[in-house]
């Protein structure tokens, strides 16, 4: 899962990035409304951070011209203490959630988490697939009740898969939404990745779809 955080206080950008990477994603950022607007638009991601009060384009702005473009990812937006019109206007505008300034950083992992699950169609922090469980709230994974030690790309591999659980996804789409704009992207790579997630599960639940990428779904009983 990828996603974007953009937040002109480099403290709070830095604090944010570093609490997502350890929590499983890739992240790109942005520290003002210019740069952030334009990897929005350019760049699939998962979900956005986006703050309100930004330098070169202010948050509400940045979110209509995605709206307008019909970039429709989660975008969860930080407003200011006592600024109840940043929030309207930002639900307005398309925003999906917002957490008000100061919040504890766990908190805005927990609504990452949800918005991203419900963008997938899932309700509950646990996904399950046939034997497989994917537990977004810890970031872990288990096949019949045992714990898979996964790499930190694994899991991330993992988590798309069973968050796109019966869909097809395209190698370039798994390139997209696992590294970060400046990891040198080699879809090659991700079929190495597959080989291994395949053996660590032991079942054999993800389906090459020959041309045109992966599907994982629960084994027919
Ligand atoms: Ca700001």
């Amino acid at each position: 899962m990828r996603i974007l955080v953009v937040e002109d206080d480099a403290n709070l950008n830095r604090q944010l990035v570093e609490a997502l990477q350890e929590a499983g994603y890739v992240v790109d950022k942005a520290f003002d409304g210019e740069e952030g607007h334009f990897l929005g638009d350019t760049e699939p991601y998962d979900a956005v951070i986006l703050d309100i009060g930004l330098p070169e384009m202010d948050g509400i702005t940045v979110l209509e011209k995605w709206r307008a473009a019909s970039r429709v990812m989660p975008v969860l937006i930080l407003t200011a203490r006592d600024r109840w019109s940043d929030k309207v206007a930002g639900i307005d505008a398309g925003a999906d959630d917002y957490v008000t300034k100061p919040f504890h950083v766990e908190e805005v992992l927990a609504r990452i988490r949800a918005l991203i699950r419900r963008a997938a169609g899932h309700a509950s922090s646990e996904i399950v697939c046939g034997p497989v469980r994917l537990d977004t709230k810890s970031s872990k994974a288990t096949v019949d009740g045992l714990t898979l030690k996964l790499t930190s790309h694994e899991y991330r591999l993992l988590s798309y898969l069973m968050h796109h659980m019966g869909e097809v996804v395209s190698r370039t789409e798994l390139v997209e939404h696992l590294y970060d704009q400046d990891f040198d992207r080699d879809s090659n790579t991700i079929e190495v990745f597959v080989g291994r997630l395949r053996k660590k599960l032991g079942v054999d639940m993800i389906e090459t779809v020959r041309g045109l990428g992966y599907r994982m779904q629960a084994p027919a009983k």
